[in-house]
């Protein structure tokens, strides 16, 4: 490590810029940005756009001793010979000194920067690869949430309430660690500030009495299995949990991503084996909650598609225990994407229904009036093993047996498998999906799907 990242504050003194060009205009809007006074030597008023002088000091020609006095850093682009007689004058009277790219002059350089706010990241890379250095920040970027900066501003506000307690024994790191990893970051983070501030309000007042943190349950999609469909949301929620509470639907590479030390209990239904029930997902989810703990509840898909998200979510609030929802992608859009079918298509397929075959009174009393209409396109879960009464409602319905549909079987896992034809042949087709978790789709849009074209292209060739 040649140069050490530090924080520097440049409000006290001018910086002192050198020079024209574009790379002397983004160090100009860095150092403005950071709320530098800037002096700016530039050889001519031609050479600057009215804009760019806006709140700095513009100065015409070079620099003299006389302004290097009381300047609190110079940074220079102004061509090889002027900026080493600089960086000498600059060095000579220990005034820190950039050349932009030039660092073996330098004594300071720009880091490639990631701005939040309060929350700043400076990834260096010694002056060797600037290019590496904003790869690396994009990948920060990323990874780090939108409003953590201004999490950041609202914890700073209530440093010293903490710091106060101090004296008592009382860890304001630990403190800090919840509210971070538990339910005020989850809030904050996902733009419910006022009810994070109130929380954090609570918890201050509690941790004056002595009393423990509330821990809080995120109820997370997990989409329908490729972990690179992961939200970033997601994500965050299952590197900060302590522990996870999970359906059988959830794929082992999902599982993958999940804090090492996390604890990861598997309630739903396993095959052959029962879950532990409804009740008991509930009542556990409140136990654990209630102790403290950074409880996430992971779902296929998305939670409030066929996931019981909204039975949870109202159990876990009538137990007093704040939640938050973590969207996923929903198993249609994965799959679609997957298949390359579009669900909706200009003109053709105006309409989309989200259906379940898997209902009380059974697939054979499910009501298809209203989905026979062929602008309509339906999307059936659970449908797998009740692919027969599918069809034969449908058709009863009036929907067109020759209507194109889809199985698609394991969407976006690495044994994904879609299978196309018309709707008179679906549990057939059914049969040759395979395993499931499978989706049915059936409408005109199918046709357009990849699935359905290369079947196509087979049967034309064994023509
Ligand atoms: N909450 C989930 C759905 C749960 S119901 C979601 O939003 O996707 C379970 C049904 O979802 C399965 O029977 C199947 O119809 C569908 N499903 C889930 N994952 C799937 C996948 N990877 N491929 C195909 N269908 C899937």
């Amino acid at each position: 490590m040649r140069f050490l990242p530090l924080f520097f504050d440049l409000t006290h003194g001018p910086v002192m810029l050198v020079g024209m060009g574009p790379q002397a205009l983004a160090k100009l809007r860095i150092l403005k940005a950071a709320g530098a006074l800037v002096r700016w030597h530039v050889l001519s008023h031609d050479d600057v756009e009215v804009d760019e002088t806006e709140g700095v000091d513009l100065r015409i020609g070079l620099p003299t001793s006389e302004d290097f006095l009381g300047a609190v850093a110079l940074v220079a682009s102004a061509g090889a010979a002027t900026d080493q007689r600089l960086a000498g004058q600059a060095r000579a009277m220990n005034l820190p000194v950039n050349i932009v790219d030039r660092p073996d002059l330098s004594t300071f350089i720009f880091p490639s920067i990631v701005d939040r706010g309060d929350v700043v990241v400076a990834i260096g890379t010694g002056g060797t690869s600037p290019v590496l250095a904003r790869r690396l920040r994009e990948k920060i970027e990323e990874v780090l949430p939108e409003r953590i900066g201004e999490f950041a501003g609202l914890m700073g506000r209530y440093r010293e309430r903490l710091n106060a307690l101090r004296h008592r024994g009382f860890s304001t790191r630990q403190f800090w660690e919840r509210v971070i990893d538990g339910p005020i970051g989850a809030l904050f983070l996902s733009g419910r500030s006022a009810k994070a501030e109130a929380a954090l309000i609570i918890e201050v007042d509690r941790a004056g009495l002595g009393s423990p943190q509330q821990g809080h349950v995120q109820i997370v999609g997990a989409g329908p299995g490729d972990p690179d469909l992961l939200t970033l949301k997601a994500f965050h929620a299952l590197q900060s949990a302590d522990i996870v509470l999970t359906d059988d639907l959830v794929s082992s590479a999902i599982l993958a991503r999940v804090r090492r030390d996390a604890e990861i209990v598997h309630v739903g239904k396993r095959k052959g084996q029962p879950g532990i029930g409804q009740d008991a997902i509930n009542s556990r989810l409140i136990a654990e909650a209630k102790a403290g703990r950074n409880v996430v509840r992971l779902k296929g898909g998305d939670p409030f598609i066929f996931g019981r998200g909204g039975e949870e979510c109202q159990a876990l609030e009538a137990a007093g225990v704040t939640v938050t929802i973590v969207p996923g992608i929903t198993a249609a859009l994965g799959c679609a994407a997957e298949a390359g079918l579009p669900l909706t298509f200009r003109k053709e397929s105006t309409r989309l229904s989200i259906i379940t075959a898997n209902t009380a009174a059974g697939a054979e009393n499910i009501d298809w009036s209203g989905l026979a209409d062929r602008s309509t396109t339906v999307a059936i879960y659970m449908g797998l093993t009740a692919a027969a009464s599918v069809r034969d409602g449908l058709v009863a319905a009036g929907r067109d047996p020759q209507t194109p549909v889809a199985v698609l079987a394991r969407g976006t896992r690495p044994d994904s498998r879609s299978v196309t034809g018309t709707l008179s042949r679906l549990p057939a087709l059914a049969a040759a999906a395979g395993e499931g978790p499978a989706l049915i789709v059936v409408g005109d849009v199918v046709a357009h799907s990849r699935a359905w074209k290369e079947a196509v292209e087979l049967l034309e060739m064994a023509a």
